[in-house]
């Protein structure tokens, strides 16, 4: 829910996304990038964060290249983006082939009936239509596979009759700077590149793609981690600033005495008496029960340990070392932002920071602001 700020100072729990943040990032990408264009990836809702303000900010910043998975979400941008490029990664299905040009779509080509469905509509209409083609180098999930490109490689008709924008591929491991798999994957990239009939642009570096290096960004960079402050390079510093902060509010604040258990299964003990602050954030908003008794929240600049497990709507954390001034009944506390960012929970939850925020509740109140305005 987007709201007013009152109902935003009122609310139980509230999720603020700093579109300011993502602007610093798209311009801190395109640094990386020198001066090659760099496209936006806003599926699934922007990865959470709402695909359309992330996809008006980056607009505004230039880009003109936007990647979504579904259909649906190609259409639902297209309602707020003029013009520009929107791309599907998902593919063209049969009898779709109307839909994307009527809400001008550009196909993700990923298999080779694909081809043949794309330059019969192309024939059919009488246009050279736009189309992207993915291939695949590695990751063996979506687009054409070896065999599928050696028919591609036979002769120029199979890609006669359609506008080729960009051929595409995708990195496996390039979130691992030492994982050999990304220079096999460039060289096959770059080899099918070279053979192909017909000359396109290329594309093949996601989020962490672009820092390995120029040889990965080619015509277009294709992030969409790293504009959500996601870290690119594992062990690595993150270049990125966090955009999002969940905060919940404490609900009530309780003294146990050593000995005592808290919340369900009476999993966590008290070993000295403490104070438990019970804060309005559970795992229906997305704060994962992995994290019981091993996540941590942020009060007044401090960190506190999640102790207990973590309930539909609450967790329970001990506040025992923080000024009841700071800590009390009303007040809000950091669960997830900049102190404590998306990458930090995840590698506690034993998860990736994309399933987090792809996976935030849809009950914060929610609230846009630019840093950079
Ligand atoms: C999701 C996706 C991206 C973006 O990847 P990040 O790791 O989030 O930067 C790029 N290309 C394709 C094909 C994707 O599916």
């Amino acid at each position: 829910m987007v709201t007013t700020t009152s109902a935003f100072d009122a609310a139980l729990s509230r999720l603020t996304i700093d579109l300011g943040a993502i602007r610093q990032n798209y311009r801190r990408l395109r640094k990386e990038l020198g001066g090659v264009p760099c496209a936006g990836v806003v599926k699934a809702d922007g990865y959470g964060l709402g695909a359309d303000y992330v996809a008006t900010v980056l607009y505004e910043e230039g880009c003109r290249t936007f990647f979504v998975a579904t259909f649906d979400e190609a259409v639902a941008l297209r309602q707020i983006l003029p013009d520009g490029v929107i791309a599907c990664l998902n593919g063209v299905l049969p009898n779709t082939e109307a839909a994307f040009v009527e809400h001008d779509i550009t196909p993700v080509i990923n298999a080779f009936d694909q081809i043949e469905r794309w330059r019969t509509h192309c024939a059919r209409t009488g246009r050279k239509l736009p189309a992207m083609l993915h291939v695949d180098t590695g990751m063996n999930r979506l687009g054409l596979d070896a065999r599928e490109v050696d028919r591609v490689l036979e002769g120029p008709s199979v890609l006669s009759g359609i506008d080729w924008q960009y051929l595409l591929s995708h990195l496996a491991a390039a979130d691992e700077p030492e994982n050999p798999m990304s220079a096999a994957q460039l060289k096959r990239f770059n080899r099918i590149r070279a053979r192909l009939p017909v000359t396109m642009k290329a594309s093949l570096a996601n989020s962490s793609g672009v820092f390995l290096g120029p040889e990965f960004h080619h015509d277009l960079g294709r992030p969409g981690i790293a504009l959500y402050g996601g870290r690119p390079s594992a062990g690595r510093d993150n270049p990125m600033v966090c955009p999002i902060r969940i905060e919940g509010r404490i609900l009530q604040i309780r003294t146990v005495e050593p000995g005592w258990t808290v919340g369900y299964g009476g999993s966590w003990r008290a070993s000295r008496e403490t104070r438990i602050a019970t804060v309005a954030a559970g795992y229906a908003d997305g704060y994962l029960r992995t994290l019981s008794s091993v996540g941590r929240v942020a009060i007044g600049g401090r960190l506190c340990n999640v102790v207990g497990r973590v309930s539909m709507d609450m967790i329970t954390v001990d506040v025992t070392d923080v000024s009841p001034f700071v800590a009390s009944p009303g007040g809000m506390v950091e669960v997830l932002g900049p102190a404590v960012t998306p990458d930090a929970m995840a590698d506690t939850a034993g998860t990736i920071g994309y399933e987090l925020l792809t996976s935030l509740g849809s009950r914060y109140v929610r609230h846009y602001v630019d840093s950079t305005a």
